[in-house]
C-alpha cells in the first residue's frame, strides 16, 4: 500500500475528476460550484495521504516568491508602471477573451488542486478538510467571475471603465482562495493587478500566481510582489498610480491604509466577532455539530468563524447538549497539518496579546468547560477551549481573538439573543439553530450581519449562493459582496456610452 502511495501523483486531482474546460457560463445560466475531495471515497482518501506526506517536506512557490521579493524602491516602481501600463492594455480587451482566459484559470486551479493544497498544508497550516474547499472557492471564483465579465459588457448605453491597476492584499488564513477571489475579480473587471501576499502565507501565493500564468493570465497584466510591510508596504498603499485596493483584514488595517491616502477606494472585509444562537427548537445533535466546526476550523482562524455560542432559555441547561459539545470539542485531535489525523493544526503564529488573554484569562463570572493547554514552547499548538459565563459587554463578548476558543452565553429568550449579537462593532457572520419557522424569520429580520446563516455553521460561503461580506466594522469601502453579482462593479466605474467617444 506504501508503495502504491508513493506513486499517486498528488500534484493533479484525485482520479474521479476531469477537469472542463468549457465556455464561460452565459449570464443568467445557473452557476455550478466546484467539488471537494471526499474523504468518504477510498481513492480521494489515498491522494490526500499521499499529498500529505509531500507537504512535510514541501518548499513549493519558495524560488518564485524569491524572484519577486522586491527590496528597493526603483524596483517597486517599475512594477507598478508596467503594471499600470498593461492593465490600461487588458481593460482594453473584450471581456469574452478576458472571460475565456478565468475560465482556463479555473481548470488550471483544479488540475493543479493537489499542488495548491500541498502548500497551504505545508506553510499556512491548514489540515487537508479544511484547504481542499479553498481551491474549490478559488475555481469557483475564476468560473463565476468569468461569466460576470460578460455582463460588464451588456448594458445599454453605458460603458465600464475598469481601474487600470487593482493591490490585492488578502490574509494567511485562506491564502488561496482570498487572494485568488481579488485577483480575479480585478482581471475579470478589466484591472492590472498587483497581489502582496500576506507575509506568513506567501508560497500559497506564489504557487497561485504560478497556477493563473500558466493559464494563460499575462504575466504583465498580474505582479507578484512581495515586500516588507512596515517599509516597502507603506510605499505601496500610499502610491498614486493605485486605483482600488481588495483587501481583508483587520479593520484597523483597512483604516491604516486611509491613513496613508485618503482618497484610496478599498474593497474590504474585515474583522468578525460572530455568534450561533441555539434556541429550544434546534436540532441539538447539529448545533453541536455546526458549532464545533465553526468555532474549531483552522483554529478559530478566520473572520467567520464562531466564538459565541448563544443559549436560549432551557438549552443553556441542558446536560445532554453541554455533555456533547464538551465532549465534541475535547475530541479534537489537535497536531501537525500533515498528520492524518489531526483536527485542528496549529496557530500561524504563536499566540500573544488579545489572543493569549483569551486563551488563557477568565474574565468576572467565567469558568472553564474545557481548559485550553499549550501543547509546545512556541505557544502555536493549543487544544480547543470552551469557557462559560460570559457576560455581556465583557471582553470575551466584544473581542475578536481569532482562535481556538468558544465563549457560552446565555439569554432568556431570542430577542435577548439578538441584542447580544447585535452588542459587537462587527456585522460579519451570523448563525441560528432553530426549527421554528416564526423564530427564524424574527431573527432574519432583527441580525445585524452581513451573513446569516440557519442551521448551518457560520463558515464557508459558497461563491454565486452566499456571497461574503459584511456590515458596521466587517466592512470598509464599497461594501459589495466577494462571490456575489456587484462584486466587480466596485473595481471600475460605469459611464454614458456618450461620454467617452
Ligand atoms: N469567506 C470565508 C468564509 O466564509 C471567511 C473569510 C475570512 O475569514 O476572512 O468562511
Amino acid at each position: 500500500f506504501a508503495a502504491s502511495l508513493a506513486a499517486l501523483d498528488t500534484s493533479v486531482p484525485p482520479p474521479h475528476r476531469v477537469p472542463r474546460t468549457t465556455t464561460p457560463m452565459p449570464p443568467g445560466a445557473p452557476f455550478r460550484n466546484a467539488v471537494d475531495t471526499d474523504p468518504a471515497v477510498p481513492e480521494h482518501r489515498a491522494w490526500a495521504s499521499a499529498l500529505l506526506e509531500r507537504a512535510a517536506r514541501s518548499d513549493e512557490g519558495a524560488r518564485t516568491l524569491a524572484e519577486h521579493t522586491v527590496t528597493d524602491e526603483r524596483a517597486l516602481d517599475a512594477v507598478l508602471a508596467s503594471t499600470q501600463e498593461a492593465g490600461r492594455a487588458w481593460g482594453a480587451v473584450p471581456a469574452a477573451e478576458r472571460a475565456a482566459i478565468l475560465q482556463r484559470a479555473g481548470d488550471a486551479m483544479e488540475a493543479a488542486r493537489g499542488r495548491l493544497v500541498e502548500v497551504m498544508v505545508s506553510e499556512a497550516a491548514k489540515t487537508v478538510d479544511q484547504a481542499d474547499p479553498e481551491v474549490s472557492e478559488a475555481i469557483d471564483f475564476a468560473r463565476y467571475y468569468a461569466a460576470r465579465a460578460l455582463e460588464l459588457e451588456a448594458v445599454d448605453g453605458a460603458r465600464f471603465i475598469p481601474a487600470a491597476l487593482t493591490l490585492v492584499t488578502p490574509p494567511w488564513n485562506f491564502p488561496v482562495a482570498i487572494p485568488a477571489g481579488g485577483v480575479l475579480a480585478a482581471l475579470a473587471a478589466g484591472s492590472g493587478v498587483v497581489l502582496k501576499p500576506a507575509g506568513p502565507a506567501s508560497r500559497c501565493g506564489a504557487v497561485l500566481a504560478e497556477v493563473l500564468w500558466s493559464a494563460g493570465v499575462p504575466r504583465e497584466v498580474l505582479a507578484l510582489v512581495q515586500v516588507d510591510e512596515d517599509g516597502l508596504g507603506r510605499r505601496l498603499v500610499s502610491d498614486e498610480r493605485i486605483d482600488r485596493v481588495v483587501l481583508t483584514g483587520a479593520w484597523e488595517t483597512a483604516r491604516l491604509f486611509r491613513d496613508f491616502r485618503a482618497d484610496l477606494p478599498v474593497l474590504a472585509e474585515t474583522s468578525g466577532k460572530n455568534a450561533m444562537v441555539v434556541t429550544p427548537s434546534a436540532d441539538l445533535d447539529l448545533a453541536v455539530k455546526d458549532l464545533v466546526a465553526s468555532a474549531f476550523g483552522h483554529a478559530g482562524q478566520k473572520c467567520s468563524a464562531a466564538s459565541l455560542a448563544i443559549l436560549v432559555g432551557p438549552v443553556a441547561k441542558s446536560k445532554r447538549f453541554l455533555g456533547q459539545l464538551v465532549d465534541a470539542v475535547g475530541s479534537l485531535e489537535v497536531g501537525a497539518p500533515w498528520v492524518s489525523t489531526s483536527r485542528m493544526g496549529p496557530l500561524i503564529e504563536p499566540a500573544s496579546g488579545k489572543l493569549l488573554e483569551g486563551l488563557a484569562e477568565l474574565g468576572p463570572g467565567e469558568h472553564w468547560l474545557l481548559e485550553p493547554k499549550r501543547l509546545d514552547r512556541e505557544g502555536r499548538l493549543w487544544t480547543p477551549g470552551i469557557r462559560t459565563g460570559v457576560r455581556r459587554g465583557s471582553a470575551f463578548h466584544l473581542t475578536e481573538y481569532f482562535g481556538p476558543v468558544l465563549g457560552i452565553m446565555v439569554a432568556a429568550d431570542l430577542d435577548e439573543a439578538i441584542a447580544i449579537q447585535n452588542e459587537v462593532a462587527y456585522g460579519l457572520t451570523a448563525g441560528l439553530q432553530s426549527l421554528e419557522p416564526a423564530e427564524i424569520g424574527r431573527w432574519v429580520d432583527g441580525v445585524q450581519a452581513g451573513n446569516l446563516y440557519v442551521n448551518r455553521g457560520t463558515t464557508g460561503a459558497i461563491v454565486g449562493r452566499q456571497p461574503f461580506g459584511g456590515w458596521k466594522r466587517s466592512s470598509v469601502g464599497a461594501g459589495t459582496k466577494a462571490g456575489g453579482p456587484n462584486y466587480l462593479v466596485g473595481l471600475g466605474e460605469w459611464v454614458r456610452a456618450d461620454e467617452t467617444a
